[in-house]
């Protein structure tokens, strides 16, 4: 399996839109140029729900003539050739506003959904909701301190004022994810750890984001060794995975430990240890380890060690 088929299976990967439409000059969101128009209302972490369906209300421009100010707010995420699709976060919008779209539907978190919706539309969301979060924290130019406005028909925000002009375009944090591994006379083993504000038990690979100076190996070994004492190396990359909930790229690896002592170096992880897998039916049996939720590429990263598909070139 390639890189891409990897990626492709985890949770909010595998989007496919042209991010680039060509619209009319002068047109204007609101506006059916006779193709489809689907709006996705994003609040924080939530998306707008159509409950009794199941599904994300999709909203028509026809649908959002009655909530006036629409139409500064929308950001174009794309088309699939027969349906242009936009976000529109709640966050930023008049109140009169926000609680006429608030009453078309049902807020819902979206991570919870990432399991039971098709990919595609787990994909969509999650990307509506990326940007929506950044432009929610774009809200005033980085270079002069003025106040933005959304761009139409583009991601970018720019500044209101004229001897600036400033375009700000939406920004992911790299990150790197790792499952280190280790086999000698005790067997074969994985390390997890786990940070305070978890679910009680939840185990997870070790993570963190790429400093500026780094590259995504180097994030590795140092973050390895930060967080757990552990040096590593034969680092193998697996897959990546867009999050949208820190606007991260999580980069996915697997790496060979060198030594086996762990020292909680920092105070990023409150507990971390070896599970050898001999031992790991038993733990999740007994409720005494769980693993991340099958959205993450942490648990893509377990699974891949686990039944014993960790690359070896
Ligand atoms: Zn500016």
């Amino acid at each position: 399996m390639d890189h891409y088929s990897r990626s492709a299976r985890n949770a909010f990967s595998g989007l496919i839109l042209n991010r680039k439409p060509a619209r009319p000059a002068g047109d204007a969101p609101g506006t059916d140029q006779g193709e489809r128009e689907a709006y996705i209302i994003v609040k924080g972490d939530e998306i707008l729900f159509d409950e009794l369906l199941g599904e994300p209300l999709l909203l028509s421009a026809r649908m959002l003539e009655g909530c006036d100010g629409i139409r500064l707010e929308t950001m174009l995420l794309g088309d699939d050739g027969q349906t242009s699709y936009f976000a529109v976060s709640i966050d930023r919008l008049p109140e009169r506003t926000a609680r006429c779209l608030s009453g078309l539907g049902s807020f819902q978190p979206l991570r919870p959904r990432a399991a039971t919706l098709p990919p595609h539309t787990t994909a969509l969301l999650g990307y509506a909701r990326s940007v929506a979060s950044w432009h929610n924290q774009t809200r005033f130019c980085s270079l002069c301190g003025h106040p933005t406005a959304p761009r139409p028909f583009s991601l970018a925000q720019v500044c209101t004022n004229p001897a600036c002009g400033m375009e700000h375009y939406p920004r992911v944090n790299p990150a790197m994810i790792v499952l280190v591994h280790h086999e000698d006379g005790e067997g074969e083993r994985c390390l997890l750890g786990r940070q305070s504000g978890w679910k009680p038990r939840v185990y997870s690979a070790v993570s963190g984001y790429v400093e500026p100076g780094e590259s995504a190996e180097d994030a590795v070994l140092r973050e390895v060794l930060e967080e757990t004492g552990i040096h590593v190396t034969d680092i193998r990359y697996f897959c990546s995975q867009p999050w949208p909930f820190s606007n991260s790229l999580m980069l996915g690896f697997h790496a060979r430990a060198t030594s086996t002592r762990i020292r909680l170096n920092d105070e990023e992880l409150e507990d971390a240890r070896w599970f050898t897998r001999a031992e790991i039916p038993a733990l999740l049996e007994s409720g005494v380890l769980a693993l991340p939720a099958a959205e993450t590429i942490s648990r893509h990263l377990f699974d891949a060690w686990y039944s014993g598909r960790v690359p070896t070139t």
